[in-house]
């Protein structure tokens, strides 16, 4: 590379989502930090019709709205997020009529509805404000990795007809898909996943409240605002989804198994409408009035993707979409970029204090790929229970009560970087992970026996009180360690007793277990774990004796409206 080059101490390749965020942690862990941001794009950018990754969950929303300090925005110009919800209108018009799975008001801890130009364009001004230079329209077009342990990385970008280069002490690939780093390194990794998503957005809300005039209906939910969650309407092998968005618009994708909805019946927007008529004629009743309102459409093909390495002692790491990325049922994909940034941050924090990062830097690898791993099985060879309305609703309670229970718990209490702590709890971390990868193999079975009845109930999850708490748990102050040891423990025999009810329940449908592991693991004596977790059924009231007189998995359902009560 020729010319003079800038110097940095961390040059981010790829101003988007994981790229901006992780610039505004490095500047707010150290004021000096001099920090280089390269974006392809022209700012601002449009808002809407800009990128998908607009629904946050927990981790993600936590990482922006506290660790980050950007809650005047996330309140101000962001949408507060009505949680997850699901339906099983495939085929049906009345969605009163169907099985739904949600929250009847508000849990503790908020998420958000992102715009992600909004949000794109405020997040480069505050990074600007804080110090970091930010260069959009900018082309990273060659990357030389530093030959040893002390020289210096060099790039190289363009900007309109100039060329420009820098040398940077850390280096970190941010460039989404585009994945720079991975190919020059061949990181890429295929995994077993394999799903397909299109999505667009039109230029005017869709209110799902109003598919209903009945007021019983209507009314279970306080605030009557089903519009602002993460609607999904499922179906075997599928997912339709609906993001309302703070300037106006909303989208709408779907994400399918192609064993069961190839990818050429939906690939463009015709062709999705007239899948919408087929499979969820009341989106497309909705839709079809506001065609002219369509702003784009897109689609990707087998977007699930792993990668050997993100972290490197030599100085480089990958984030966000860049590095790997799972699937969007749960929106987890927020969730990876806090966790990959926070370590990223960590690890240049050891740098600049002299200490060497390489063993540090393999550990941290090896647990983002743990987390990986635990959460590709919440979605692998799924898809075809998805349209399950006895089965569904108890996968979603068992994957929300292990990601509050145990990942979410461990990044609102700050141990991400804490190795001798998680360390300290690889036994029941492990076990966790055991049960989770055992309850989805039974959910699978459980499927095949399931009898999918669709009765026209909500199955209303804050009205389970230890559910309800769980999620309000991750608002606690900083735990000591002593503390902290006691709540994951607390959360592994939770997790216990859940996935007991649930093998009862399985087996109460005569489930054909086969080999499923499940059974051999709850009989495993963990000598850390508190012995009782929870007084009384988590989830179904007592086992009927005679399972054949059993409708629906029983916890919660609400046919009434809630009665009303202060936001929080
Ligand atoms: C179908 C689908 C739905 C999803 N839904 C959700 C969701 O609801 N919630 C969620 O949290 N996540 C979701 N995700 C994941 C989501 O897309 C990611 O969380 C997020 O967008 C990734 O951000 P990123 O910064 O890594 O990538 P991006 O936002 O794509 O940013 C990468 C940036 O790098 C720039 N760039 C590329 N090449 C270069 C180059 N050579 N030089 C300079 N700049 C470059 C690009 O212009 C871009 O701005 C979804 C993903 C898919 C596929």
């Amino acid at each position: 590379m020729t010319g003079t080059a800038q110097r940095c101490d961390a040059v981010i390749m790829g101003g988007g989502l994981a790229g901006l965020t992780l610039a505004l942690q490095l500047k707010q862990r150290f004021q000096d930090i001099d920090v280089l941001v390269l974006e392809r794009r022209r700012h601002p950018v449009p808002h809407a019709a800009h990128k998908v990754g607009e629904s946050s969950v927990e981790i993600g929303a936590h990482y922006f709205d506290t660790v980050l300090g950007l809650k005047p925005h996330m309140d101000g110009a962001q949408l507060r997020k009505f949680g997850f919800r699901f339906f099983f209108s495939e085929g049906r018009r009345d969605i009163d009529q169907v099985t739904e799975i949600g929250a009847s008001r508000y849990l503790a801890v908020p998420s958000y509805q992102i715009d992600r130009g909004i949000f794109e364009n405020y997040l480069a001004e505050e990074a600007v404000r804080r110090g970091v230079r930010f260069d959009d329209a900018a082309l990273v077009r060659r990357v030389e990795l530093a030959p040893d342990a002390e020289a210096p990385h060099r790039l190289e970008w363009t900007r309109g007809s100039e060329t420009h280069s820098a040398e940077a002490r850390w280096l970190v690939d941010a460039c989404g898909r585009a994945g720079l780093l991975k190919r020059k390194l061949g990181l890429a990794e295929a995994n077993a996943h394999d799903v397909n998503a299109v999505w667009f957005r039109i230029g005017e809300r869709i209110s799902i409240d109003e598919w209903s005039d009945d007021a019983a209906w209507r009314g279970r939910c306080d605030p009557q605002a089903r519009w602002l969650s993460t609607n999904h309407l499922v179906g075997a092998g599928y997912w339709a989804w609906l993001i309302p968005l703070a300037s106006g618009s909303h989208s709408v994708g779907i994400v399918a198994d192609p064993k069961l909805h190839p990818l050429d019946t939906i690939d463009t927007f015709d062709k999705a409408m007239r899948w919408f008529a087929t499979y969820q004629p009341r989106l497309y009743d909705a839709l079809d009035s506001k065609r002219h309102l369509l702003q784009d459409f897109a689609f990707l093909k087998h977007f699930s993707h792993g990668c050997r390495q993100v972290f490197s002692g030599r100085r480089w790491a990958l984030t966000g979409e860049a590095g790997l990325f799972l699937d969007p049922f749960y929106s987890p994909g927020s969730d990876f970029i806090a966790i990959s940034n926070t370590y990223i941050a960590d690890l240049v924090a050891h740098d600049r204090a002299g200490r060497p990062v390489e063993a540090r830097a393999q550990l941290y690898d090896q647990i983002y790929h743990s987390f990986y791993e635990s959460t590709l099985a919440l979605y692998q060879d799924q898809y075809p229970l998805f349209g399950d309305p006895e089965v569904l609703p108890v996968k979603v309670i068992w994957d929300y009560a292990y990601y509050w229970g145990v990942l979410s718990q461990i990044f609102f209490q700050q141990r991400l970087t804490d190795l001798m702590l998680l360390g300290s709890l690889k036994d029941e971390l492990q076990h966790c992970q055991r049960l989770n990868l055992a309850v989805q193999q039974l959910l699978r079975s459980w499927s095949a026996a399931s009898a999918r009845r669709n009765a026209p109930v909500m199955l209303d999850q804050a009205a389970m009180p230890w559910f309800a708490e769980l999620n309000r748990s991750l608002k606690d102050p900083r735990l000591g360690d002593a503390a902290f040891r006691a709540r994951i423990r607390a959360s592994a025999a939770q997790l216990r007793q859940l996935a007991g009810e649930i093998l009862a329940r399985a087996r109460a449908d005569n489930a054909d277990l086969g080999d499923c592991a499940l059974p051999s693991l709850l009989e495993e004596n963990i000598a850390a774990l508190p012995a009782g977790a929870q007084a009384g059924a988590m989830l179904f009231a007592a086992l009927p004796n005679d399972s054949r007189t059993r409708r629906l998995p029983n916890f919660t359902e609400r046919s009434s409206p809630v009665a009303p009560r202060a936001r929080p």
